[in-house]
Protein backbone atom coordinates (compact mmCIF):
# COMPACT_ATOMS: atom_id res chain seq x y z
CA UNK A 1 0.00 0.00 0.00
CA UNK A 2 1.17 3.85 -0.46
CA UNK A 3 -0.02 6.57 1.25
CA UNK A 4 -0.30 10.28 -0.69
CA UNK A 5 3.01 10.98 0.42
CA UNK A 6 4.46 8.08 -1.66
CA UNK A 7 5.37 6.18 1.46
CA UNK A 8 5.22 2.39 1.24
CA UNK A 9 2.95 0.54 4.25
CA UNK A 10 3.95 -2.57 4.56
CA UNK A 11 4.13 -3.61 8.49
CA UNK A 12 1.11 -3.53 10.73
CA UNK A 13 1.41 -3.11 14.81
CA UNK A 14 -1.50 -5.40 15.98
CA UNK A 15 -2.91 -5.16 19.44
CA UNK A 16 -4.69 -8.03 21.00
CA UNK A 17 -5.71 -6.61 23.74
CA UNK A 18 -5.60 -3.62 26.55
CA UNK A 19 -5.20 -6.14 29.82
CA UNK A 20 -1.63 -5.71 31.21
CA UNK A 21 0.31 -7.21 34.54
CA UNK A 22 2.36 -4.51 34.90
CA UNK A 23 1.45 -0.52 35.05
CA UNK A 24 4.19 1.08 33.90
CA UNK A 25 4.04 4.82 35.44
CA UNK A 26 4.08 6.08 32.04
CA UNK A 27 1.96 4.05 29.90
CA UNK A 28 -1.53 3.41 32.75
CA UNK A 29 -2.34 5.16 35.77
CA UNK A 30 -2.20 3.30 38.89
CA UNK A 31 -5.47 1.73 38.91
CA UNK A 32 -5.22 0.65 35.88
CA UNK A 33 -7.05 2.26 32.52
CA UNK A 34 -10.83 1.57 32.13
CA UNK A 35 -10.89 -1.60 30.25
CA UNK A 36 -12.82 -2.01 26.90
CA UNK A 37 -15.60 -4.38 27.45
CA UNK A 38 -15.07 -8.06 25.82
CA UNK A 39 -17.24 -7.60 23.39
CA UNK A 40 -15.53 -4.39 21.98
CA UNK A 41 -12.37 -6.58 21.39
CA UNK A 42 -11.72 -7.86 18.18
CA UNK A 43 -12.00 -11.83 18.17
CA UNK A 44 -9.22 -14.36 17.02
CA UNK A 45 -11.22 -14.80 13.95
CA UNK A 46 -11.59 -11.35 12.75
CA UNK A 47 -8.09 -10.28 13.56
CA UNK A 48 -7.34 -13.05 11.10
CA UNK A 49 -9.12 -12.00 8.62
CA UNK A 50 -8.23 -8.83 8.92
CA UNK A 51 -4.68 -9.78 8.51
CA UNK A 52 -5.01 -11.90 5.58
CA UNK A 53 -6.49 -8.52 3.82
CA UNK A 54 -3.57 -6.62 5.22
CA UNK A 55 -1.35 -9.12 3.43
CA UNK A 56 -3.37 -9.33 -0.10
CA UNK A 57 -2.95 -5.50 0.35
CA UNK A 58 0.91 -5.72 0.45
CA UNK A 59 1.52 -6.04 4.46
CA UNK A 60 4.41 -8.40 4.90
CA UNK A 61 5.40 -7.56 8.83
CA UNK A 62 3.56 -7.86 11.95
CA UNK A 63 4.15 -7.17 15.05
CA UNK A 64 1.76 -8.54 17.93
CA UNK A 65 1.39 -6.49 21.09
CA UNK A 66 -0.76 -4.84 23.69
CA UNK A 67 -1.66 -4.10 26.42
CA UNK A 68 0.18 -7.38 27.73
CA UNK A 69 -0.61 -9.88 24.54
CA UNK A 70 0.56 -12.79 26.74
CA UNK A 71 -1.94 -12.18 29.01
CA UNK A 72 -4.57 -12.95 26.36
CA UNK A 73 -5.68 -16.59 26.62
CA UNK A 74 -4.59 -18.12 23.00
CA UNK A 75 -2.13 -15.63 22.14
CA UNK A 76 0.33 -18.11 21.25
CA UNK A 77 -2.61 -19.64 18.56
CA UNK A 78 -3.37 -16.62 17.01
CA UNK A 79 0.38 -15.97 16.55
CA UNK A 80 0.94 -19.16 14.86
CA UNK A 81 -2.15 -18.94 12.43
CA UNK A 82 -0.43 -15.38 11.41
CA UNK A 83 2.37 -16.75 11.15
CA UNK A 84 0.71 -19.22 8.49
CA UNK A 85 -0.38 -16.47 6.34
CA UNK A 86 0.71 -16.24 2.17
CA UNK A 87 2.35 -13.02 2.09
CA UNK A 88 3.60 -12.68 5.89
CA UNK A 89 7.34 -12.60 6.06
CA UNK A 90 7.76 -11.89 9.37
CA UNK A 91 5.69 -12.03 13.15
CA UNK A 92 7.17 -10.28 15.75
CA UNK A 93 6.32 -10.13 19.55
CA UNK A 94 6.72 -6.98 22.05
CA UNK A 95 6.64 -8.15 25.69
CA UNK A 96 6.83 -7.04 29.38
CA UNK A 97 8.45 -10.05 29.32
CA UNK A 98 7.25 -11.58 32.31
CA UNK A 99 5.02 -14.56 31.40
CA UNK A 100 7.73 -14.85 27.90
CA UNK A 101 9.89 -17.53 30.13
CA UNK A 102 6.43 -19.50 30.05
CA UNK A 103 5.77 -19.43 26.64
CA UNK A 104 9.37 -19.14 24.83
CA UNK A 105 9.67 -22.62 23.92
CA UNK A 106 6.01 -23.03 22.02
CA UNK A 107 7.32 -19.49 20.39
CA UNK A 108 10.14 -20.23 18.89
CA UNK A 109 8.64 -24.04 18.19
CA UNK A 110 5.94 -21.41 16.17
CA UNK A 111 8.74 -19.76 14.49
CA UNK A 112 8.15 -16.39 15.58
CA UNK A 113 10.59 -14.19 13.71
CA UNK A 114 11.51 -11.85 16.89
CA UNK A 115 10.58 -10.68 19.99
CA UNK A 116 11.25 -7.03 21.60
CA UNK A 117 11.25 -6.97 25.80
CA UNK A 118 11.00 -3.72 27.05
CA UNK A 119 12.71 -3.92 30.31
CA UNK A 120 12.87 -0.16 32.07
CA UNK A 121 15.53 -0.81 34.69
CA UNK A 122 17.59 -4.59 35.74
CA UNK A 123 17.67 -3.02 39.54
CA UNK A 124 14.78 -4.65 41.21
CA UNK A 125 13.86 -1.80 43.71
CA UNK A 126 13.93 0.91 40.61
CA UNK A 127 11.85 -1.56 37.78
CA UNK A 128 9.19 -2.13 41.03
CA UNK A 129 8.61 1.51 40.97
CA UNK A 130 8.35 2.07 37.36
CA UNK A 131 6.18 -0.88 36.44
CA UNK A 132 4.55 -0.33 40.21
CA UNK A 133 4.15 -4.32 40.57
CA UNK A 134 6.88 -5.96 38.42
CA UNK A 135 9.25 -8.57 39.60
CA UNK A 136 12.51 -7.69 37.25
CA UNK A 137 13.60 -11.24 38.06
CA UNK A 138 11.17 -13.12 36.33
CA UNK A 139 11.90 -10.93 33.17
CA UNK A 140 15.56 -11.41 33.57
CA UNK A 141 14.69 -15.38 33.28
CA UNK A 142 12.45 -14.97 30.36
CA UNK A 143 15.38 -13.21 28.85
CA UNK A 144 17.99 -16.16 29.83
CA UNK A 145 15.34 -18.38 28.63
CA UNK A 146 15.01 -16.64 25.06
CA UNK A 147 18.97 -16.26 24.50
CA UNK A 148 19.18 -20.15 23.85
CA UNK A 149 17.34 -19.48 20.83
CA UNK A 150 20.01 -18.10 18.61
CA UNK A 151 17.79 -17.67 15.61
CA UNK A 152 15.50 -15.44 18.00
CA UNK A 153 15.97 -11.55 16.98
CA UNK A 154 16.05 -10.54 20.28
CA UNK A 155 15.70 -6.46 21.28
CA UNK A 156 15.84 -4.90 24.21
CA UNK A 157 13.73 -1.85 24.51
CA UNK A 158 14.01 1.15 27.24
CA UNK A 159 11.83 3.83 27.48
CA UNK A 160 13.73 6.25 30.02
CA UNK A 161 11.63 8.02 32.58
CA UNK A 162 12.58 8.42 35.80
CA UNK A 163 16.43 10.84 35.56
CA UNK A 164 19.10 9.77 37.08
CA UNK A 165 18.02 7.30 38.84
CA UNK A 166 17.37 4.70 36.43
CA UNK A 167 20.36 3.27 35.77
CA UNK A 168 20.53 3.27 31.41
CA UNK A 169 24.45 1.62 31.31
CA UNK A 170 23.65 -1.61 33.61
CA UNK A 171 20.68 -1.84 30.11
CA UNK A 172 23.46 -1.13 28.05
CA UNK A 173 25.72 -3.82 28.96
CA UNK A 174 23.50 -6.43 28.24
CA UNK A 175 24.17 -5.61 24.48
CA UNK A 176 28.04 -6.21 25.85
CA UNK A 177 27.80 -9.50 27.09
CA UNK A 178 24.25 -10.93 24.90
CA UNK A 179 23.46 -11.37 21.00
CA UNK A 180 20.77 -8.83 22.02
CA UNK A 181 20.06 -4.76 20.67
CA UNK A 182 19.54 -2.30 23.52
CA UNK A 183 17.09 -0.03 22.34
CA UNK A 184 16.44 3.61 23.69
CA UNK A 185 12.81 4.77 23.29
CA UNK A 186 11.93 8.85 23.55
CA UNK A 187 9.20 9.27 25.99
CA UNK A 188 5.95 10.45 23.33
CA UNK A 189 3.10 12.58 25.26
CA UNK A 190 0.32 10.12 24.55
CA UNK A 191 -1.68 9.25 27.35
CA UNK A 192 0.45 9.36 30.85
CA UNK A 193 3.76 9.74 28.69
CA UNK A 194 2.72 13.25 28.60
CA UNK A 195 3.27 13.85 32.50
CA UNK A 196 7.07 12.73 31.73
CA UNK A 197 9.70 14.47 30.38
CA UNK A 198 11.81 12.54 27.53
CA UNK A 199 15.47 11.91 27.62
CA UNK A 200 16.70 12.40 24.57
CA UNK A 201 19.15 10.27 22.60
CA UNK A 202 22.26 13.05 22.57
CA UNK A 203 22.04 13.09 26.52
CA UNK A 204 21.84 9.16 26.43
CA UNK A 205 24.75 8.80 23.68
CA UNK A 206 27.44 11.32 25.51
CA UNK A 207 26.64 8.83 28.72
CA UNK A 208 27.17 5.71 26.88
CA UNK A 209 30.09 7.47 25.18
CA UNK A 210 31.68 8.44 28.66
CA UNK A 211 31.65 4.65 29.90
CA UNK A 212 31.61 2.67 26.76
CA UNK A 213 33.94 4.49 23.76
CA UNK A 214 33.18 5.67 21.23
CA UNK A 215 29.51 4.85 19.27
CA UNK A 216 30.21 4.40 15.65
CA UNK A 217 26.98 4.59 13.30
CA UNK A 218 26.09 1.44 11.80
CA UNK A 219 23.62 1.47 8.55
CA UNK A 220 22.45 -1.77 7.96
CA UNK A 221 19.08 -2.09 8.44
CA UNK A 222 18.31 -3.96 11.39
CA UNK A 223 14.17 -4.55 11.92
CA UNK A 224 11.06 -2.77 10.20
CA UNK A 225 11.31 0.72 11.93
CA UNK A 226 12.78 4.12 12.03
CA UNK A 227 15.54 3.05 14.94
CA UNK A 228 19.14 3.63 14.13
CA UNK A 229 21.81 1.59 15.30
CA UNK A 230 25.59 2.19 16.64
CA UNK A 231 28.28 -0.35 17.25
CA UNK A 232 30.70 -0.25 20.71
CA UNK A 233 34.07 -1.95 20.22
CA UNK A 234 33.56 -5.39 21.79
CA UNK A 235 29.60 -5.15 21.89
CA UNK A 236 27.68 -8.52 20.43
CA UNK A 237 24.68 -6.16 20.21
CA UNK A 238 24.22 -2.95 18.62
CA UNK A 239 22.44 0.48 20.68
CA UNK A 240 19.90 1.78 19.06
CA UNK A 241 17.45 4.64 19.26
CA UNK A 242 13.77 5.53 18.14
CA UNK A 243 14.18 8.99 18.66
CA UNK A 244 10.22 10.52 17.48
CA UNK A 245 11.18 13.79 18.94
CA UNK A 246 14.36 15.08 18.69
CA UNK A 247 15.06 13.03 15.54
CA UNK A 248 11.47 12.79 13.57
CA UNK A 249 11.33 10.39 11.47
CA UNK A 250 7.61 10.63 9.87
CA UNK A 251 8.89 10.90 6.52
CA UNK A 252 9.95 6.64 6.43
CA UNK A 253 6.65 5.63 8.46
CA UNK A 254 6.01 2.26 7.04
CA UNK A 255 3.39 1.60 9.96
CA UNK A 256 -0.04 1.70 10.58
CA UNK A 257 -1.95 0.12 13.96
CA UNK A 258 -4.53 -1.61 14.99
CA UNK A 259 -5.90 -1.33 18.23
CA UNK A 260 -7.45 -3.98 19.95
CA UNK A 261 -10.88 -2.85 19.37
CA UNK A 262 -10.27 -2.91 15.35
CA UNK A 263 -9.32 0.51 14.95
CA UNK A 264 -7.51 1.31 12.10
CA UNK A 265 -4.98 4.06 13.62
CA UNK A 266 -3.16 5.29 10.51
CA UNK A 267 -0.14 7.53 12.46
CA UNK A 268 0.48 7.65 16.42
CA UNK A 269 -0.38 10.97 17.74
CA UNK A 270 -4.06 11.07 15.44
CA UNK A 271 -7.40 9.15 16.21
CA UNK A 272 -7.48 9.27 12.11
CA UNK A 273 -8.18 5.95 10.70
CA UNK A 274 -11.20 3.69 9.84
CA UNK A 275 -13.28 1.55 12.60
CA UNK A 276 -12.82 -1.78 11.03
CA UNK A 277 -14.89 -3.44 13.98
CA UNK A 278 -17.89 -1.58 13.24
CA UNK A 279 -17.78 -2.65 9.78
CA UNK A 280 -16.91 -6.35 10.37
CA UNK A 281 -19.80 -6.51 12.42
CA UNK A 282 -21.89 -4.48 10.09
CA UNK A 283 -20.99 -7.45 7.17
CA UNK A 284 -19.07 -5.83 5.14
CA UNK A 285 -17.19 -7.89 2.68
CA UNK A 286 -13.34 -8.51 2.02
CA UNK A 287 -13.87 -5.87 -1.00
CA UNK A 288 -15.71 -3.31 1.25
CA UNK A 289 -12.90 -3.79 4.26
CA UNK A 290 -10.13 -3.73 1.90
CA UNK A 291 -11.62 -0.53 -0.02
CA UNK A 292 -12.01 1.00 3.72
CA UNK A 293 -8.65 0.33 4.37
CA UNK A 294 -6.61 1.35 1.21
CA UNK A 295 -8.24 5.06 1.70
CA UNK A 296 -7.65 5.34 5.29
CA UNK A 297 -3.85 4.69 4.18
CA UNK A 298 -4.38 7.44 1.45
CA UNK A 299 -5.36 9.77 4.62
CA UNK A 300 -2.28 8.75 6.76
CA UNK A 301 -1.12 11.81 8.26
CA UNK A 302 2.14 13.47 7.09
CA UNK A 303 3.83 13.35 10.34
CA UNK A 304 2.93 13.97 13.78
CA UNK A 305 3.06 17.77 16.04
CA UNK A 306 3.78 16.21 19.03
CA UNK A 307 5.44 19.77 20.29
CA UNK A 308 2.57 21.63 18.90
CA UNK A 309 -0.36 22.22 21.36
CA UNK A 310 -4.01 21.99 21.34
CA UNK A 311 -4.22 19.61 18.04
CA UNK A 312 -7.98 18.49 17.43
CA UNK A 313 -7.98 14.89 16.47
CA UNK A 314 -5.14 14.32 19.06
CA UNK A 315 -5.50 10.54 20.07
CA UNK A 316 -6.94 10.73 23.43
CA UNK A 317 -6.83 6.84 24.07
CA UNK A 318 -4.37 4.80 26.08
CA UNK A 319 -1.27 3.10 25.19
CA UNK A 320 -1.78 -0.49 25.79
CA UNK A 321 -5.36 -0.03 23.75
CA UNK A 322 -3.07 1.60 20.90
CA UNK A 323 0.30 -0.94 20.79
CA UNK A 324 2.99 1.42 21.37
N1 LIG B 1 3.26 -4.58 27.25
C1 LIG B 1 4.16 -4.68 26.17
C2 LIG B 1 5.45 -3.96 26.48
O1 LIG B 1 5.52 -3.23 27.45
O2 LIG B 1 6.39 -4.17 25.70
C3 LIG B 1 3.60 -4.17 24.84
C4 LIG B 1 2.78 -2.92 24.86
S1 LIG B 1 3.64 -1.42 25.30
C5 LIG B 1 2.37 -0.22 25.07
C6 LIG B 1 4.72 -1.23 23.90
C7 LIG B 1 5.86 -0.29 24.09
O3 LIG B 1 5.37 1.04 24.21
C8 LIG B 1 6.72 -0.54 25.33
O4 LIG B 1 8.08 -0.63 24.95
C9 LIG B 1 6.49 0.69 26.17
O5 LIG B 1 7.62 1.00 26.95
C10 LIG B 1 6.20 1.73 25.11
N2 LIG B 1 5.49 2.91 25.59
C11 LIG B 1 4.38 2.99 26.36
N3 LIG B 1 4.03 4.28 26.57
C12 LIG B 1 4.94 5.04 25.89
C13 LIG B 1 5.14 6.45 25.70
N4 LIG B 1 4.31 7.35 26.22
N5 LIG B 1 6.16 6.86 24.92
C14 LIG B 1 7.02 5.96 24.36
N6 LIG B 1 6.88 4.63 24.49
C15 LIG B 1 5.87 4.17 25.25
FE1 LIG C 1 1.86 -2.86 30.36
FE2 LIG C 1 3.57 -2.46 28.37
FE3 LIG C 1 2.05 -0.45 29.29
FE4 LIG C 1 3.99 -1.36 30.82
S1 LIG C 1 4.24 -0.38 28.82
S2 LIG C 1 1.87 -0.97 31.47
S3 LIG C 1 4.00 -3.49 30.32
S4 LIG C 1 1.33 -2.25 28.25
Amino acid sequence: MQDRFGRTIDYIRISVTDRCNLRCVYCMPENGIELCKCEEVLRYEEVIRLCRIFAKLGTKKIKITGGEALVRKDALNLIRVIKGIDGIEQVTLTTNGILLGDYIDELAQIGIDGINISIDSLNREEFKKITRVGDVDKVKASLAKALRYPQLKLKINCVPCDGDKQDLLELVALAQDNAVHVRFIEMMPIGEGKNFKFLSEDSIKAMIEERYGRLEPYDAKLGNGPSHYFSLSGFQGKIGFISAISHKFCHECNRIRLTCTGYLKTCLQYDIGVDLRERIRSGASDAMLEEAIAAAVLAKPMEHSFLQKNIVSEEQGKMAAIGG
